[in-house]
């Protein structure tokens, strides 16, 4: 049912009239993270390895079977490392017709390295991407979030069209550098996967493991406000975390619910990124923009301590 009541100010037209948008995007972390956390220790830890690497070995290949029979393209994020350490599984996602974006080198956290480091991974990264898929990312998602102050100026010098790294809003906006802009597809807390599931004693998380149709309710509730209002449905997924059996069979449930309702546009994020860029250019619709960085340093008004 239409509501009538417009909870967001400055909706986007989507195409062909769909109501919403939807992204399943999963991010293939593997063992990845477990490297970067422990590198002297991981070869050691060898539960924790087996579940990251179902990631490639399980998961992957399921999704894009998913994927398949709904006849749906979608995005996965992959640091490089793990493009370069699992070739036949980044294969398997390019064979389906799907995206790969940069996620990172080896889950590097940005806003943690010096700008110089950033840009050598970030570097590192479009390279690795380049080898594998013949062409460069289109778009980015920062590892764990971790966006620095630095970050929009890489994506806007090398060219990236889109990032998913950030909240800001529940429909795309622009990021703007004041030299560039790129398309932001935010996405936010209550839709990364992690939050609902993910224990793992060696990587310090123990969240409350739930059925997998608690974690449904959430995701389906977050789409049917997309649905009514015209948002943007963007999912921070893991293939090891919402990939495992139960879930994934959840996830069938999930897409046969979006597929009935209908109106529904299932897009890879450089597609939702062209549209955003082509609405933008022909005058059909003004963007929010958010200038980058919000703030040049610590704020003045709270004194500094002396060193
Ligand atoms: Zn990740």
């Amino acid at each position: 049912m239409e509501k009538s009541l417009r909870l967001i100010r400055n909706p986007i037209p989507w195409p062909d009239g769909h109501r919403c948008a939807v992204a399943i995007t999963f991010d293939m972390d593997a063992d990845s993270i477990l490297h970067l956390a422990h590198h002297e220790t991981a070869n050691n830890k060898l539960m924790t390895m087996s579940m990251l690497r179902y990631d490639p070995d399980v998961a992957v290949p399921r999704l894009v079977d998913i994927y398949r029979e709904f006849g749906i393209k979608q995005t996965f994020f992959l640091p490089a490392w793990c493009i370069e350490r699992y070739p036949a599984t980044a294969e398997t996602i390019l064979k389906g017709g799907h995206e790969i974006a940069h996620h990172g080198y080896l889950h590097e956290h940005p806003n943690e390295l010096t700008p110089d480091d950033e840009l050598y991974w970030f570097d590192r990264s479009i390279a690795a991407i380049v080898k594998a898929t013949g062409q460069p990312p289109r778009g980015y998602r920062a590892p764990s979030y971790r966006f620095s102050a630095h970050s929009l100026d890489y994506l806007v010098e090398r060219g990236l069209a889109y990032d998913a790294s950030l909240f800001g809003d529940d429909i795309p906006y622009l990021l703007d550098n004041g030299r560039g802009q790129v398309v932001e597809l935010p996405s936010h807390y209550a839709m990364d996967d992690w939050a609902h599931f993910m224990v793992a004693r060696d990587l310090g998380y123990m969240m409350p493991i739930k059925a997998p149709s608690h974690a449904m309710d959430v995701f389906r509730e977050e789409f049917d406000a997309a649905w009514d209002y015209g948002g943007l449905w963007v999912s921070v997924w893991h293939p090891m975390v919402m990939g495992r059996l139960a879930r994934a069979a959840a996830l069938v449930g999930l897409i046969e619910y979006m597929q009935n309702k209908g109106g529904v546009w299932f897009a890879k994020m450089e597609d939702i990124a062209t549209h955003v860029r082509s609405v933008v250019a022909n005058g059909s619709w003004n963007p929010r923009i958010d200038r980058l960085p919000y703030y040049p340093g610590p704020i003045p008004e709270l004194p500094r301590k002396p060193n």
